[in-house]
């Protein structure tokens, strides 16, 4: 199909209902900060919808209910180069650094045991990817994992 003009906020609120449940049951507080300003991108908003989800899936999976955790999922408009970014903020365990780079591959999993099939970041790796963009996280373990997505702006808008 044909890539079209897409609003990432209105990506962020469509996934929302799908994982809404976990979010509620797993943090005790969940923020929401959508850039009123945020330009189109160019993309696929299925393709999105599934990255999103699959970061703040992962995100309920990096904390216990019991640690009154918080969740943030932000959208903002960058300037030098022009896109827009995601960003799904956790305070749960975190990425050691020698994961960092084993996490986007496919299979690569810690959470074997608990039915983790390592696919979700590998496939959210390839989605971003299809839109030019990019996705890495910032994570300190024992503080807290943000995973940000940077997408470049909409041809027209650039
Ligand atoms: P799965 O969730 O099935 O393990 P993913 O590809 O989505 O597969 O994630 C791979 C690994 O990346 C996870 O097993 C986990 O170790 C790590 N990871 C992903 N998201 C987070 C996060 N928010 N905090 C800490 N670790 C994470």
């Amino acid at each position: 199909s044909q890539p079209q003009a897409v609003q990432l906020n209105d990506v962020v609120k469509k996934t929302l209902p799908l994982v809404g449940a976990q979010v509620r049951k797993t943090f005790k507080r969940f923020v929401l900060e959508l850039d009123p300003n945020l330009p189109l991108i160019e993309g696929y908003p299925t393709k999105l919808e599934q990255v999103v989800a699959n970061l703040v899936v992962n995100a309920t999976h990096a904390v216990r209910p019991e640690n009154q955790s918080n969740l943030l999922i932000s959208t903002r408009r960058m300037e030098s180069p022009q896109g827009v970014i995601l960003q799904v903020h956790d305070d749960g365990h975190g990425i050691p650094p020698e994961l960092r780079e084993k996490i986007f591959e496919p299979f690569f999993t810690t959470r074997r045991e608990k039915g983790g099939t390592g696919l979700g970041l590998s496939v959210s790796y390839r989605l971003v990817n299809d839109h030019n963009g990019v996705i890495f996280p910032v994570s300190r373990p024992g503080v807290g994992t943000c995973f940000a997505m940077v997408l470049p702006l909409h041809l027209d808008r650039c």
